[in-house]
């Protein structure tokens, strides 16, 4: 496929999930952490409903750009259903593919659309936010407190 109709698909992937974010909304669970982006002025609370290391449900509530929605909104649907374990291991791959180009796994597509962002440190940080947040609650690593990406 020609680079520029590939980028037209991942803006309009981006731009779908910004407008119309997936598991938005907010859940009754000891797990949540907020995060925001003062740069940018990105905002969300992050929910986590998990039982016998599965992650049951997930949403995120907040405010913020295009693609700090996008981004947490395809994060949620990679990590729905899935354990403990395996969104600790596409949490780690997603935060080298971004901030070291590494190689992400082509079963996590469609998450391969902010390689774009990696040359703009600004950016960066709006599609790591809800990245951010997810790995204050694995590492459970107190609640309430907010993440920045300051
Ligand atoms: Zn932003």
């Amino acid at each position: 496929m020609d680079q520029e109709l590939l980028e037209e698909l991942y803006q309009s992937l981006v731009l779908d999930h910004s407008r119309h974010p997936r598991n938005f909304g907010t859940l009754t669970c000891s797990c949540h952490a907020k995060g925001k982006n003062p740069s940018c002025g990105d905002e969300l609370e992050l929910f986590l409903d998990e039982k016998d290391n599965t992650i049951r449900d997930v949403k995120f509530s907040g405010q913020g750009c295009a693609l700090s929605m996008s981004s947490a909104s395809l994060m949620t649907q990679a990590i729905k259903g899935k354990t403990v374990e395996q969104a600790q291991t596409l949490l780690a791959q997603f935060l080298d593919f971004i901030l070291d180009e590494k190689k992400l796994d082509e079963q996590y597509e469609p998450l391969h659309i902010f390689a774009g962002v990696r040359d703009f440190p600004l950016r960066v940080k709006c599609v790591l936010l809800s990245w951010r947040t997810l790995e204050h609650i694995l590492r459970d690593e107190t609640n309430q407190k907010i993440v920045s990406t300051e």
